[in-house]
């Protein structure tokens, strides 16, 4: 429930607020554009504005929810609030307090428990009132609107907040929470290489979490991939767009068909990590290409064989920059649930393709040496052509 009359959004950021003065201002700013984009991206008509390295966004009472929702979703925000503002007075804070006390008891899933929770920011004198005072008062005014309520700080049903500023108190009933990290071109941009499976988009957007933008990249497996595949890893790319409006996320779509055969014909045991250097190969031209900074995969340690920590190390050795795997350390279970929460599920339950070229007994434990045996003469110079012949696909 919102507070009737809420047509404001306080934002909180996340590890923005762990900057130097100046890196911070320029997060700010990027923040602001980011929400902004989202907003108008999704038809929200509302101003965003900086303020007490906060930022609020100014919608009206019909459009504060989805202001709301789309603030929160923006890359570097902690939560958001949907915000009834009123002035830095004791009377006004209380009769706010007391008239979403009322609304909250009519809808259906009031509870009995209830706490008043209100902070004061800005000088001491600026208020002739306490946090405490308003508790008090407004506790009181909450608590003379509910059916037979009971205060419990530790675990109430509701929570009524109030922030009062020196100029404005903001009254508010929910912290939505946002995924928290960087602002989204804060950082670097990364090859993100995506396969219609579940891990990739997952490992993609822990990166744009950490404020780093996508050149999303798909190996096209001719006859061991498919229509459905290549879908499916599109679809995912752009519920991943939907996160990052002003910012170019088409994806590099490179015919890889040709090399899969050769490997499933000339490779035996090591062909899936012949596979993997040739992948990373072809990233890291793209990534020369569109001057990003490194490269990121869905790999897990131990996962599938080509991901035992051998694996990786005989592999990885294709290419200088670096790869990053966020979920190497993640379960199956705690991937596929970040992978619902942030939409990429439902697009991405067919197992990618690599399952249908894998060798019968793949090696596990390899060496680099293993696998430069292995390797067909001229991988290398292929992996450049196959960049070098990428189509975009525009979402
Ligand atoms: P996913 O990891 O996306 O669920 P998967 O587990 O089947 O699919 P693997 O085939 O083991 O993935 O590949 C590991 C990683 O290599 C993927 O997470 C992805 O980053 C990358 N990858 C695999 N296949 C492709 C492809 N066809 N195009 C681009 N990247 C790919
Ligand atoms: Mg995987």
């Amino acid at each position: 429930m919102i507070p009737p009359g809420a047509d404001t959004v306080l934002v909180r950021h996340a590890d923005v607020g762990v900057k130097s003065g100046k890196v911070q201002t320029e997060m700010e700013r990027r923040l602001r554009d980011n929400v902004a984009a989202l907003l108008d991206d999704r038809g929200v008509d509302a101003e965003v504005e900086r303020r007490w390295s906060r930022l609020l966004v100014h919608a009206d009472e019909s459009s504060v929810d989805a202001a709301t929702d789309a603030a929160a979703d923006a890359f570097g925000v902690q939560s958001a609030s949907a915000a009834l503002v009123v002035p830095p007075e004791e009377d006004a804070i209380v009769d706010a307090l007391a008239r979403t006390a009322r609304e909250y008891a009519a809808t259906d899933a009031a509870g009995d428990t209830f706490a008043v929770d209100a902070r004061r920011a800005g000088e001491p004198e600026a208020h002739p009132f306490t946090s405490k005072d308003l508790e008090n008062e407004g506790g009181a005014a909450v608590f003379a609107e509910l059916d037979d309520p009971e205060v419990d700080l530790d675990d109430p049903d509701a929570t009524f907040f109030v922030e009062c500023r020196e100029d404005e108190a903001f009254v508010f009933t929910e912290q939505r929470a946002g995924p928290g990290g960087l602002p989204l071109g804060s950082q670097g941009k990364v090859v993100a290489l995506v396969s219609g499976g579940i891990d990739s988009p997952v490992a993609a957007w822990e990166m744009m979490k950490r404020g780093a933008p996508l050149v999303p990249v798909y190996l096209e497996l001719g006859d061991y991939g498919g229509p459905d595949h290549e879908a499916r890893a599109m679809e995912t790319v752009r519920r991943l767009a939907d996160y990052a409006p002003n910012f170019e996320m088409a994806v590099r779509r490179v015919p890889a068909g040709d090399v899969m055969a050769l490997l499933d014909e000339e490779v035996g045991p090591a062909r899936m990590l012949v596979y993997r250097r040739f992948m990373y190969r072809v990233a890291e031209h793209v990534a020369r290409e569109t001057n990003a900074a490194g490269i990121v995969t869905g790999e897990a340690v131990g996962q599938k064989s080509s991901q035992t920590t051998r694996n990786l190390a005989a592999t990885s050795v294709a290419t200088d920059l670096p790869i990053h795997r966020p979920l190497l350390s993640m379960d199956k279970p705690e991937i596929t649930e970040r992978a619902r929460r942030i939409g990429t599920f439902r697009d991405s339950t067919i197992p990618a393709g690599c399952n249908r070229i894998a060798p019968d007994f793949p090696e596990t434990n390899a060496t680099p040496g293993i696998v430069d045996e292995a390797q067909p003469e001229g991988l290398y110079d292929r992996a450049r052509e196959a960049a070098a012949n990428a189509t975009l696909v525009e979402l």
